[in-house]
């Protein structure tokens, strides 16, 4: 991270590169006075590389779900409501007023250093393609101005003082002496004690003035309070915006480092569609009827990629290598055991004799679950169950294969021809599932029929708050798919151990 940062350091680009690459580094702890930041200074301490990894992939969690929201019109009363949870949990950063003494203490100097660390860390990932650097920016602009609407009145007011914007607030007495002309200026303010008013250059707010928004009056704009955010917003993006092309721009130097590399790039995949681990607590669901007789009822909940799985195996009694092995992988991780799984394909298979069963594709379902194998098949627990990101991105089916996703491997048209055998007959839904899918933006899409098929449901358990927004978060995994489908269908049932990813 300090090397990393060293070369990135616009001053020190100027000084000798050689002496710098042998001079003894020197790091300056950031003391974090605000809450808030414009990310101007770069980090210089050390950190692990595991906290490298871990902070960004929180952040980039937030910034997922950020994304998720206004590509599904979340309003920002339901973006700050629904995003209040999740951003606590991986990226919480407290005021100033929470910390314990007048100092500020050492738990929001960890959540600060964890915020400007992640931040400086996925400014690295994602400015490589203009795509990349525009959707972080937008996204990074979002989460700032979150942060910044929620923000205590008084903090507020010492970040943006501490930023030195060249700003002169309006006294009173001036206020007063301009009076009318000030209220004449201004669209949607009636009296002067409604509002207060900031001065800067006329030159430095051209929207306001094309619009005829402020006061001019010697060169200076008047412009009221309510404009602030909107302008420190501006001032957010339009800085991050530069400091990213001047990262792009150093970026080739950082393919010499080995260790960062790898980790940069799996975390710009993810920006895609962001990855989910899966642990064995996962599959959890007490109590539901999970064998091999029941696959076909319990189908109505999977995901399209593996009911299109399900639909093709029933067809042709078989399925090919990559489609066994995504199958295989859910339904362990939906909770069915091994024996449940070999009794299940082998009954499926039911155009071949025991004999080339046994021979030719047993040795495959065991090895999923690590009954048998090396070493190297996680130490007999089997592999883990794909992700959304991994069937999106790794081996794309082929002709006469049925693995992958029908939301990205699909034409638009086999696609809704699919949805629509499926049941989902909504016009707006479809239309909503197409423009999704044109704009690669295929895991909404699967999101979008998710919540259009369990509207209900949803709405019971957020109305009831039987369910909090971070068990209601954008689903990226097909196991969680299914989970939170059967759960919500169930609710009704005896109250079960159910433990929610994530
Ligand atoms: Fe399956 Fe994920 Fe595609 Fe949905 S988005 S169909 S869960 S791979």
């Amino acid at each position: 991270m300090i090397r990393t940062e060293t070369r990135f350091d616009n001053k020190r680009k100027r000084l000798d590169h050689k002496k710098l690459q042998f001079a003894t580094a020197t790091y300056k702890e950031n003391d974090y006075p605000h809450r808030l930041s414009l990310y101007d200074v770069p980090p210089t301490q050390e950190i692990t590389l595991e906290e490298f990894e871990t902070w960004a992939i929180d952040r980039l969690r937030v910034l997922a779900e950020l994304e998720s929201c206004s590509f599904r019109n979340r309003s920002p009363p339901e973006t700050a409501a629904h995003m209040q949870p999740i951003i606590k949990k991986y990226l919480q950063l407290s005021a100033n007023s929470a910390a314990a003494g007048s100092q500020i203490d050492q738990r929001l100097k960890s959540e600060r250093r964890k915020d400007h660390y992640s931040h400086y860390i996925l400014r690295l990932a994602f400015s490589g393609t203009e795509d990349l650097r525009r959707r972080f920016a937008r996204v990074e602009s979002m989460l700032f101005k979150l942060r910044l609407e929620e923000d205590d009145g008084r903090e507020k007011r010492a970040f943006i003082e501490s930023l030195n914007l060249d700003w002169d607030y309006v006294t009173p007495e001036e206020k007063k002496g301009l009076g009318e002309e000030l209220l004449g200026a201004t669209p949607g303010v009636r009296r002067l004690d409604d509002e207060n008013w900031f001065k800067v250059d006329w030159t430095r707010v051209p929207e306001l003035v094309e619009h005829r928004r402020v006061l001019i009056k010697r060169g200076k704009a008047y412009v009221p309070l309510k404009e602030q955010t909107s302008m420190i917003l501006n001032e957010f993006t339009k800085r991050l915006e530069s400091g990213l092309e001047l990262t792009a721009r150093q970026l080739p130097r950082l393919d010499e480092d080995d260790r960062l590399s790898p980790i940069l790039d799996h975390l710009s995949k993810n920006f895609t569609t962001p990855d989910a681990g899966f642990s064995d607590s996962d599959s959890a669901l007490a109590g539901a009827p999970i064998n091999a007789a029941n696959i076909d009822a319990l189908s109505q909940h999977f995901p399209l990629c593996m009911k299109n799985l399900h639909t093709t195996l029933r067809q042709n009694s078989h399925l090919k290598h990559y489609g066994r092995l995504q199958y295989s992988l859910f339904l362990k991780g939906i909770g069915l055991s091994l024996e449940d799984c070999l009794l299940f394909w082998r009954q499926a298979f039911n155009k071949i004799t025991d004999d080339t069963f046994n021979k030719e594709y047993r040795y495959n379902v065991r090895h999923v679950y690590g009954d048998v194998g090396g070493d190297s098949n996680r130490r007999g627990r089997g592999y883990s169950p794909y992700s959304c990101q991994k069937i999106l991105t790794e081996h794309p089916p082929g002709t006469g294969e049925a693995h992958g996703c029908p939301y990205r491997h699909f034409s638009v048209d086999n696609l809704t021809s699919m949805l629509q055998a499926t049941g989902v007959h909504d016009r707006d839904l479809l239309k909503g599932v197409k423009e999704d899918v044109e704009k690669k933006r295929y895991h909404i899409a699967c999101n979008r029929v998710f919540e259009w098929a369990h509207k209900g449901e949803i709405k019971k358990v957020k109305d009831e708050g039987i369910w909090g927004a971070a068990e209601l978060d954008t689903i990226v995994h097909p196991n969680t798919y299914f989970k939170r489908s059967y759960l919500l269908k169930n609710l009704g049932e005896p109250k079960q151990d159910i433990r929610m990813e994530g």
